[in-house]
């Protein structure tokens, strides 16, 4: 490769569940802003953000951002985090590519909400040293909130947090998972493969509890019955 042209890679890291056009939008907007060779995507193995939560198998996770991303020819998705073993730190993550693309630059894009977050992120001030962050507005989230991390991690490193603009896509993964739930359409908010891989794979649809003699309460997967199944979805 010719040295002196800066070789750029962006990680995309999220949990994933479903993919949806906002992470898409953002990954392609990152790309043309900061001329990334190749935006890598890394779904989250155990997110230690969402310990509790109910979350999908990585499987179907990782399946549904190969679907959403095969056709960009500078899209990847790569599947380290999913089999690592304990929680996925996003800087245990980027070490790994650090010392994959030693002379590359990394732009670790993030939405607001997440780049807001970066404070209680695990070894934040190494995780900064080893690439940039992209702060990607998203709707409902405030990006003003930023400056307050520059006391916490120092100038320098601050500055290696960069705010991309990237077109308002209002659409969010536990949005979409309670509206698959309720029976309510979600084209046009996820690429139309995922959305047939949700169908198929009957993910995110609610599941009747019933209570049979002898097993106590089960969970039977089946049509939905109601606009008010999936409430406790949270
Ligand atoms: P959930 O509602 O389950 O948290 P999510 O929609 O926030 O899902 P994640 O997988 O948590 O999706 O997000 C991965 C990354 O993508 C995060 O950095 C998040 O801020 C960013 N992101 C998600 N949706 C958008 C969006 N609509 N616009 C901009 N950035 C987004
Ligand atoms: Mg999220």
């Amino acid at each position: 490769m010719n040295q002196s042209v800066p070789d750029n890679i962006g990680i995309m890291g999220g949990t994933f569940d479903p993919i949806h056009l906002g992470h898409l939008v953002t990954a392609e907007t990152a790309r043309q802003a900061f001329h990334l060779r190749t935006v890598i995507f890394v779904p989250a193995g155990r997110p230690p953000h969402k310990q509790g939560q109910p979350i999908t198998d990585a499987e179907h996770r990782y399946m549904m951002t190969v679907l959403a991303t095969v056709s960009h020819p500078d899209f990847q998705v790569d599947r380290l985090e999913i089999d690592r073993e304990g929680p996925s730190y996003s800087v245990d993550t980027v070490a790994v590519f650090r010392e994959r693309y030693p002379d590359s630059n990394l732009y670790f894009i993030t939405g607001a909400d997440a780049v807001l977050e970066i404070c209680s992120w695990h070894n934040c001030t190494r995780l900064l040293s080893m690439c940039r962050v992209v702060a990607a507005t998203r709707p409902g989230y405030e990006l003003a909130g930023l400056g307050c991390l520059a006391d916490l991690v120092g100038e320098e490193l601050f500055r290696r947090i960069v705010p991309l603009e990237v077109p308002a896509l209002a659409i969010s993964s536990s949005d979409l998972r309670r509206q698959v739930a309720e029976g309510r359409s979600i084209r046009y908010l996820v690429p139309r493969a995922v959305e047939e891989y949700i169908q198929k794979h009957g993910l995110y649809r609610p599941r009747e509890r019933r209570v049979v003699p002898g097993w106590g309460v089960v969970h039977i997967d089946g049509p939905i019955l109601s606009g008010k199944a999936g409430e406790e979805d949270g």
